[in-house]
């Protein structure tokens, strides 16, 4: 991992985020900035590498199945849909160099494509956050049962 990464540092957990889901090799964490309230990010806990092509392919396969458990759990928690989104290089908009998906759940009946606002918090409060970590952490354990 690397000292001064920002995702290496939160996967550590140095850095504090609102976790959804956890294995030995991956954290889910709920975006600080999302455009979908439950915007959640996949990160691999193994090592650090920048971009989706310079990620070994076991750790990109890991953390796709990662994201698809979110997105299942998202479903399960009574989403209407799911986007992932996975950006590479900054003119590819990537901010953080430390590879991720973006696992972003769309409320039932929300219609039209997602709309990328940067600096967005749609939630009306720090309970409201906790709210939607418990109900995605809720939904993933139901998809997995
Ligand atoms: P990207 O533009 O694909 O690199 O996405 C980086 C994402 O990381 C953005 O959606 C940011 O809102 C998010 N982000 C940046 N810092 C943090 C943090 N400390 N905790 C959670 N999410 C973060
Ligand atoms: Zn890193």
């Amino acid at each position: 991992m690397k000292s001064d990464c920002l995702f290496c540092n939160i996967a550590a957990g140095t850095i504090p985020s609102v976790k959804v889901y956890e294995t030995d090799g991956v954290l889910a964490f709920l975006d600080i900035s999302p455009v979908e309230k439950g915007h959640t990010l996949v990160i691999s806990k193994r090592a650090h590498s920048e971009t989706l092509l310079d990620t070994p392919p076991e750790i990109a396969d890991e953390l796709l199945a990662a994201a698809r458990t979110v997105a299942a759990g998202m479903m399960a928690a009574g989403f209407g849909g799911v986007n992932i989104v996975q950006n590479n290089f900054p003119d590819g908009g990537q901010a953080v160099p430390h590879i991720h998906f973006h696992v972003i759940p769309r409320a039932k009946g929300r219609t039209g494509p997602l709309v990328w606002a940067s600096g967005s918090n749609p939630y009306a409060d720090e309970a409201e956050r906790s709210a939607f970590a418990a109900r995605l952490r809720e939904g993933i354990a139901q998809a997995a049962s």
